[in-house]
């Protein structure tokens, strides 16, 4: 497939969030629009794919608009929106990014994430999420490492399952290596690393799988596609065709039973450590 790719200024960078993700942040933000992992695994569940408002009618994961003033606009707008989220009587938080992810490989060419966390550094946020599918955020450890004692900063790390090919799915954007080793990376530069078995997808050796995730990371969140994508029953994910394809690797994996037998073994793993759907997004599970 080929892919559109377009450089764009934009009006604004810093959202505040609404619904589900207004548990979790004060803000969003999303250094591209559009997603070039959106033919990977993640992808496939990937629940912003239907949104017409973003997609404007192209397929996922087919464009990418590159924000290129997006540092600029957050030094524009970092003190308003500072001073509407302390008038909410909240701390100006940020989950970067719900609609695209920051670490997209035309990251390495143009850079906009990196542009942010220096604007970050100088302006820091009361809070921090990097949401990433990728590896390639050890790119930024440097910014990341100036960052983590300024502010409330957590990395979260997307590994869905311990299989590296899952028949029926594509491939992940990254691989399952290259993941851990990016966490234990941040880890050892000083950065919270969240682990999020997000969405849970079957998995084969669970108690590997956590003890693989204790030694790598701070804390883990599992989170199914019901209970987890923004709709009460999962039906945002329903239009996609991962409940399909999750039934035929493992029939049971489509349902909360599931996820609960897979909790109880991550709390054996990482005791106080474990979060479940919106809440362990939010990290209320966490110390301070
Ligand atoms: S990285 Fe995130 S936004 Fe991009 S396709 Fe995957 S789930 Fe969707």
């Amino acid at each position: 497939m080929s892919l559109d790719i377009n450089l764009t200024t934009s009006r604004s960078i810093l959202t505040r969030t609404s619904g589900f993700l207004a548990t979790v942040t004060s803000h969003s933000l999303q250094p591209y629009r559009g997603c070039t992992y959106g033919n990977s695994l993640c992808g496939v569940g990937c629940y912003v794919r239907h949104n017409g408002l973003l997609t404007r009618g192209q397929q996922w994961g087919s464009f990418l608009d590159i924000r290129t003033n997006a540092a600029d606009l957050y030094r524009s707008h970092v003190g308003r929106e500072r001073r509407w989220a302390q008038a909410q009587r909240q701390g100006f938080s940020i989950f970067m990014s719900s609609s695209t992810d920051p670490y997209v490989p035309q990251e390495r060419r143009h850079r906009i994430t990196r542009g942010l966390l220096g604007a970050m550094v100088a302006e820091p946020p009361d809070e921090l999420i990097v949401q990433t599918h990728s590896h390639l955020i050890t790119d930024d450890v440097p910014l990341l490492r100036e960052l983590a004692p300024q502010c409330r900063l957590r990395v979260h790390l997307s590994i869905e399952s311990d299989q590296q090919d899952l028949p029926g799915l594509p491939p992940p954007a990254s691989s399952i290596e290259h993941r851990f080793a990016a966490a234990n990376t941040l880890r050892r530069a000083g950065v919270r690393v969240v682990i999020t078995v997000s969405p849970l997808l079957p998995i084969r050796d669970a108690e590997s799988f956590f003890a693989r995730i204790a030694a790598a990371a701070d804390a883990v969140v599992i989170d199914h596609f019901i209970g987890g994508d923004g709709s009460p029953d999962g039906r945002r994910t329903a239009r996609t065709s991962l409940p399909a394809a999750m039934a035929q690797l493992e029939p049971a994996s489509v349902t909360l039973n599931y996820r609960d037998a897979i909790v109880d073994v991550a709390c054996r793993h990482l005791p106080g450590n474990v979060g479940v759907s919106i809440d362990g997004f939010a990290g209320r599970f966490l110390p301070a």
